[in-house]
């Protein structure tokens, strides 16, 4: 991205964030050379980041695979495919935010229970189980008294 005072075309990017449709980037950049900041607007490229799977390997961000995997999660569960895509849609908008070129699956996976834990605990921990891949029964209990170890907020006994 050229500057637009000095031509420089070194740039750094000081802030990012999708615009309300979420099909541009606007970003805040500031010129390595004269030090002005201007803010461009980039559309969202359609394979703006890969994804770095457990072993290593590369793959393109796929949507539909991510749907499928949150839509196995709440399977007979009181979530509507729209509550879905919104999940989705949310976890999106924090990738692209992140300007990250290479994401792992798991931080991928950790946003996508950060959205799920607040609607349905099942879902989130059909989830966390496909996710997480458990190492073993100490590490699935640890994380099971972590999720219940707070008592749900407003709920008394009586
Ligand atoms: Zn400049």
């Amino acid at each position: 991205m050229k500057c637009m005072y000095c031509g420089c075309e070194d740039s750094k990017v000081i802030d990012s964030r999708s615009t309300e449709d979420g099909k541009s980037i606007r970003r805040r950049r500031e010129c390595i050379n004269c030090g002005k900041r201007f803010t461009t607007f980039e559309t969202i490229e359609i394979v703006p980041f890969l994804v770095v799977k457990r072993d290593g390997t590369r793959q393109s961000y796929d949507r539909t695979k991510l749907k499928k995997g949150i839509l196995r999660s709440c399977e007979k569960r009181p979530i509507s495919m729209a509550q879905i895509d919104q999940i989705v849609e949310s976890v999106e908008k924090q990738l692209y935010n992140s300007l990250e070129q290479e994401i792992t699956s798991s931080k991928i996976g950790d946003l996508v229970m950060e959205e799920l834990k607040p609607l349905d605990e099942v879902a989130y921990i059909r989830f966390a189980a496909v996710y997480r891949q458990f190492k073993d029964s100490a590490t699935f209990f640890e994380e099971m008294s972590r999720i219940f170890g707070q008592p749900p907020k407003g709920k008394k006994k009586k």
